[in-house]
């Protein structure tokens, strides 16, 4: 679990975006309770701290963005965490999801494959005073196979399909969420592994940056 919590002056900021989170249709109190209690200003570039608690993506640099904070809610509350899970976390970024994740989950792992940002992540995670996660590099289109299998899987970057390697790495009845490439833009998708396949719907429609690797897009489709 998370502890140590960095004494800040943005209370009152975080706390009107967990309310606009809660009037978006966010209802689990525990996901709620995370972002009142996370410092997501700690995990924005030092240009756009005093837009932090905005519900807005925002660029952390080298062509990637800390995801929306609702869509980051709305991925958590799918996982249906109760606080005992393994849960992986593919595309790290600046670290601010993975911190959420350490409030909601008993142990953490995060997979990042720009070593620039998951050195960046490690850095945001300790100045916010945040342990029980662990970030790793690599492509996280393969899972983490050293930690498999999980309880749950969040994606925080958008591909062609879910990878195959990431539905093989959920316990029988774990969960996965994940944003998949549609026609004319994105869907956020949450798998459940079951005794007989796999059971999906689809949550919204959203909008992520390119989930680039072995089972997702090829290096240049970022440019
Ligand atoms: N959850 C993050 C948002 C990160 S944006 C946050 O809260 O800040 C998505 C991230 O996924 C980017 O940092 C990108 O580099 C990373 N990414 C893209 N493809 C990946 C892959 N195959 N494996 C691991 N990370 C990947």
């Amino acid at each position: 679990m998370a502890s140590g919590r960095v004494g800040d002056s943005y209370g009152g900021f975080r706390a009107q975006l967990v309310e606009a989170l809660r009037q978006k249709g966010i209802e689990d109190l525990a996901v709620l309770r995370a972002v009142g209690e996370v410092p997501r200003h700690l995990f924005v570039p030092d240009a756009f701290r005093q837009r932090a608690y905005e519900d807005s993506a925002l660029p952390i640099g080298l062509g990637q963005t800390i995801s929306q904070p609702y869509v980051q809610a709305l991925s958590l509350q799918a996982l249906q965490l109760s606080g005992r899970e393994r849960v992986l976390e593919v595309g790290t970024g600046s670290g601010y999801q993975t911190a959420l994740l350490t409030y909601l989950a008993d142990y953490v792992v995060s997979i990042e494959r720009i070593p620039e940002l998951a050195r960046a992540a490690r850095g945001n995670l300790d100045a916010a005073g945040i342990r029980g996660a662990q970030v790793v590099v690599g492509d996280g289109t393969l899972g983490w196979r050293p930690l498999a299998p999980y309880d749950a899987i969040v994606v925080a970057a958008a591909g062609p399909e879910v990878p195959r390697p990431l539905l093989d790495q959920l316990v029988l009845g774990g969960r996965l969420v994940a944003p998949r490439d549609r026609e004319g833009g994105q869907v956020l998708v949450r798998i459940v592994r079951t005794a007989t396949g796999f059971e999906e719907t689809e949550l919204a429609g959203v909008i992520f940056v390119p989930l680039i690797g072995r089972h997702g897009r090829p290096e240049d489709a970022n440019a």
